[in-house]
């Protein structure tokens, strides 16, 4: 199964946490990192005082079901010491989100897929554009068509991931 993994980190080193994180992707025995976007930097959504993020997409292929896979990004998350403070768009040393799994539409409270903000994300969409620019989001339409409707976008691309197969 093809998924896509978002990567998100505004604290200690973000960039070293996401390249670390796509390091931990391409270990993982029971994944298959398949590509990875640049690395972008973003304003925050939500409260304003806080860092701005980077923010990746990788490629992934994986026999694990949805939620397998969830526990293993939580625990990829666990190990980069990501405190859980409960604040909605808090900071955050890694974020790893399930983007899409192949055209799978699962909304149930532990995880739904396609992740809701996928369509409104600028820090998904162009890294997603990079990887696979005709993708379908199922129950959202076409990449391209999404990134049409994003307002003007504010991302900076930073650096080629240096990680996995491309390196
Ligand atoms: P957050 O604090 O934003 O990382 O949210 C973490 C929680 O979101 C996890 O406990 C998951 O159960 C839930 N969740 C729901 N959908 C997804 C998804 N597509 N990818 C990752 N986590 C998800």
């Amino acid at each position: 199964m093809l998924a896509y993994i978002g990567l998100g980190s505004n604290l200690q080193d973000p960039e070293g946490q996401i390249r670390s994180a796509l390091q931990s992707l391409y270990a993982s025995p029971d994944i298959q990192l398949q590509q990875s976007s640049s690395l972008y930097r973003s304003h925050p959504m939500g409260a304003a005082e806080q860092p701005d993020y980077v923010n990746a997409v990788a490629k992934i292929s994986t026999e694990l079901y949805p939620m397998e896979l969830l526990a293993i990004l939580q625990e990829i998350e666990r190990q980069h010491q990501r405190v859980r403070t409960g604040e909605r768009w808090g900071p955050r040393t890694l974020d790893l989100d399930i983007l899409l799994y192949g055209d799978l539409e699962m909304h149930t409270k532990a995880l739904q897929i396609p992740h809701p903000g996928i369509s409104e994300r600028e820090f998904v969409l162009i890294p997603l554009q990079e990887i696979d620019e005709n993708l379908i989001i199922p129950g959202k339409g076409g990449l391209l068509g999404l990134i049409e409707k994003l307002p003007q976008y504010q991302l900076t691309r930073l650096a080629s991931p240096d990680v996995g197969p491309q390196s």
